[in-house]
């Protein structure tokens, strides 16, 4: 049995998002549950668009995310090198090859003249491909040409024939290539298109599955034509259905959906990312949403892809990294936790960290966060004294409000009792008042609001003295 050999292709035009992400992810799933290979290739054909902080960029982001590969660019391996600028000799030869067998030809039409035919065929009715202008020029044409300064891009002369794609999630397709121009192989600065760069790494690298996202559905006719031109065994393809924005149009940033960066800048597990990544196009549970990486592996089979797009649902993302928070250790959460408390100068870049006092605040709130980055909201209240605000004010007004408040003022004024909690039990005998009448009032004295974490919580990392200060400014409105 062949090993499964599939790739991940970034072209580092800029950082990982969901979408790139969502094919490295599903791509890593299936080389694993395969017991196959995962290979990272460069694509950074593109020299203005190219940059290196991208490279770093994506390959920081796939590790956070649990994606690792077993070939690439700094791990090497017997395919190298994996990125495709360090590849021309290869693709030279490529050319060679197909120049040899008359199969590529140079073409000087420049870029405008092209545009030009394109227009005039437009508004003529006729199919705007590329007319083959260039395609029988005679030796002394092409020195002529070149003599005279231009440059030429080289050209793959396409058959005509039929080409049928049998796709793992799009079954079988069928392609008229005879509606396909002559296409361009060798751009005119003498780098090869994705098109040749990616047939000739694909077979080279002896890739088996080539998974990617929809857009490269229409490209895959180009390819076959290559393989089997340069004589290569075709791969399997699998095209993956894109993932939309919550109201069916393209994902970007105002659907919530961010770069994988950005996610972690934000403070989301890189487990929740992962999981809710997983989850677009696939559902491999019926009882829940929640799986590891690693339970993945052991269910996923790009079969179980579908042509439906899925959407992308920032409530339920939410839902699932609250879900991780939940589950995370502590210490690896105040870890998270510091820099973004230090960011609001709850904690002083000068002074010791209380790691004791911000271990019970996010031991407090992460009950109430779906991000790490929420914490500096929601951890307020330990670092601010409470403004109140017309309801908490009038709140505070009411008859049992300020008989409970008057009488934990007074207790912990007179130093009776150990903590504000130790004094709610007195307070209830000596205001006859409980229940939530006795702590809402307690809690918007403490915290300037009626909800949040329990007064229980939120009291002991005050501290008596804290507490004492508060209760005595709300009492005086
Ligand atoms: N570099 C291409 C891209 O980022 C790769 C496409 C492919 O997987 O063939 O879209």
């Amino acid at each position: 049995m062949t090993l499964v050999r599939v790739r991940f292709a970034p072209s580092p035009t800029g950082y990982l998002h969901v979408g790139n992400a969502r094919t490295a992810l599903f791509t890593w799933l299936y080389a694993r549950a395969q017991k196959g290979a995962f290979i990272l290739r460069i694509e950074d054909t593109d020299r203005e668009r190219s940059k290196e902080e991208y490279v770093e960029g994506i390959c920081r982001d796939l590790r956070w995310l649990g994606i690792d590969w077993d070939e690439g660019p700094d791990v090497g391996g017997p395919h190298g090198p994996y990125r495709q600028s360090e590849r021309l000799g290869i693709y030279r030869e490529h050319v060679d090859k197909l120049f040899a067998l008359g199969m590529a030809y140079y073409c000087f039409c420049t870029p405008e003249e092209l545009e030009a035919r394109r227009k005039l065929a437009l508004e003529a009715g006729r199919d705007p491909k590329y007319d083959g202008r260039c395609r029988d020029l005679s030796p002394e044409q092409i020195e002529k040409r070149k003599a005279e300064g231009r440059t030429a891009s080289v050209r793959f002369k396409v058959s005509g024939e039929t080409v049928a794609v049998d796709d793992i999630v799009y079954r079988t397709m069928t392609f008229d290539t005879s509606l396909i121009g002559d296409f361009v192989i060798v751009k005119s600065d003498g780098m090869p298109t994705y098109h040749f760069a990616v047939v000739v790494d694909d077979a080279l690298m002896e890739i088996t599955h080539v998974i990617r996202g929809e857009g490269h559905i229409s490209n895959t006719p180009l390819h076959v034509l290559l393989f089997k031109a340069l004589g290569y065994d075709l791969p399997r393809f699998a095209h993956m259905a894109h993932t939309l924005g919550a109201d069916g149009g393209k994902l970007s940033k105002r659907h919530g959906a961010c770069s994988i960066a950005e996610y972690r800048e934000m403070g989301y597990l890189p487990e929740a990312i992962a999981n809710y990544i997983a989850l677009l196009g696939w559902s491999p549970r019926k009882d829940t949403d929640i799986f590891s990486l690693d339970e993945g592996i052991s269910i996923f089979d790009v079969k179980d892809l579908g042509k439906a797009s899925s959407r992308f649902d920032k409530a339920k993302l939410d839902f699932i990294g609250g879900h991780y928070i939940r589950e995370a250790d502590l210490d690896r959460l105040v870890d998270l936790a510091i820099p973004f408390l230090t960011k609001t100068g709850y904690i002083r870049e000068d002074e010791d960290v209380d790691r004791a006092k911000i271990k019970a605040i996010v031991d407090a709130v992460r009950s109430r966060l779906s991000h790490m980055g929420q914490i500096a909201d929601e951890a307020r209240v330990f670092f601010e004294a409470p403004a109140l605000d017309a309801d908490g004010k009038a709140a505070l007004a009411d008859g049992d409000a300020r008989k409970v408040l008057a009488a934990a003022g007074q207790m912990l004024e007179a130093d009776s009792v150990e903590s504000l909690i130790a004094s709610v039990k007195a307070i209830q005998k000596e205001t006859g008042v409980k229940g939530k009448l006795l702590y809402i009032p307690l809690r918007i004295a403490l915290t300037g609001e009626d909800h949040g974490p329990e007064l229980d919580l939120i009291a002991p990392i005050l501290g008596t003295e804290e507490c004492r200060r508060r209760v005595l400014s709300a009492q005086d409105g």
